[in-house]
């Protein structure tokens, strides 16, 4: 099996190496798809903290090509969403038989080896079967979509809520989209012109440029009650603590994210407004309600592709979106094609 692997920042190595299956609930993937997102961007450019030697790629689809005798949900050729976070299987949740409340979920790609490989061995329970109504491209952002799911609960939100929403990326973008599915109001703020803009594509009616006129603009859409909770995105270009400022008081600050820089807030601000403070950066409950939200077109990812590349671009597309976060761009998502 090949597989990729970054040993060092900046350095991506190709190894052979033989896998099979192990226990009798285990399945072996081929793996089809895969999203190259800012996240393993951040892995590659040593700007995520994680140990190395890691293989990258938290978000992938394939199809099973091999069972083990005991497999129950998976079968040959079931097209499945290989899950992004697992259990630890070490903390008290884990151990006592609940890996559903697991307080250290890991996530691929950076706390364990991720899916950047032709074929993938793993217990069927990580193996999440895909309704023919969802493509590929589509289940590449259940992760994603799971995560925004459990940023929504965490703000309560409900119909005619406005939600202010930090970066315009695709955390930022499908988080919208689903708080619109919830009836709330979401106003997604970022620096970015061109990226508000593709959001206004997907549908988010409130897009505000941050500036200096930030906090007046989010007073005028709320009609001075200013949003009931916010939701900042990580590398967001907007300092973090602005997030308090769009809020109001009493109200609720999630920060979420794939993955997060070292950042301070000004306490103070917070505790003057007493808002609750809050970070979501994976989840594993919401896997099958993040399918059914794909399945009934609640979010739609699509536009937040920008390319397909074949698997002997890999190295490329990694150095290129290394080369473009050294210059402060943002790093798009691009979908690399294993078949
Ligand atoms: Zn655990």
């Amino acid at each position: 099996m090949k597989i990729w692997k970054v040993l060092s920042p900046g350095v991506l190595a190709e190894e052979e190496k033989p896998e099979s299956i192990q226990t009798p609930t285990q399945a072996k993937v081929k793996v089809t798809r895969l999203l190259l997102s800012p996240a393993e961007v951040r892995v590659f450019d040593g700007s995520a903290g994680v140990a190395y030697p890691v293989v990258p790629g938290r978000f992938a689809v394939g199809v099973v090509s091999e069972t083990g005798e005991g497999c129950l949900s998976v079968e040959k050729n079931t097209r499945v969403y290989i899950r992004d976070v697992a259990p630890c299987g070490r903390c008290e949740q884990c151990v006592t038989g609940r890996p559903e409340n697991c307080t250290h979920l890991v996530a691929a790609g950076e706390g364990r080896d991720g899916a950047l490989r032709d074929f993938l061995v793993a217990d069927e329970s990580v193996l999440s079967p895909l309704p023919p109504s969802v493509p590929d491209d589509k289940a590449l952002f259940i992760g994603i979509v799971s995560m925004c799911e459990a940023v929504v609960d965490g703000l309560n939100a409900a119909k005619g809520m406005h939600i202010a929403v930090f970066g315009a990326d695709a955390v930022g973008t499908l988080l919208c989209q689903l708080l619109i599915y919830r009836q709330a109001v979401p106003i997604l703020i970022d620096a970015d012109e061109e990226l508000l803009k593709r959001a206004q594509g997907c549908g988010v009616y409130y897009t505000v440029k941050a500036d200096e006129g930030l906090e007046e603009h989010v007073a005028r859409i709320t009609g001075g009650r200013m949003a009931a909770g916010s939701v900042y995105t990580s590398y967001c270009p907007v300092p973090p603590e602005t997030a308090f400022a769009t809020t109001a008081a009493g109200g609720t600050v999630v920060y979420t994210g794939l993955g997060f820089p070292p950042v301070s807030v000004p306490m103070k601000a917070a505790q003057d407004k007493r808002l609750t403070l809050t970070t979501i950066s994976n989840d594993y409950s919401n896997c099958a309600a993040a399918i059914n939200l794909l399945v009934n077109n609640a979010v739609d990812p699509a536009p937040l592709i920008a390319a397909h590349r074949p698997a002997a671009e890999i190295a490329d597309a990694l150095a290129e979106g290394a080369k473009l976060r050294k210059e402060g761009g943002r790093v798009p998502c691009t979908v690399i094609d294993l078949l």
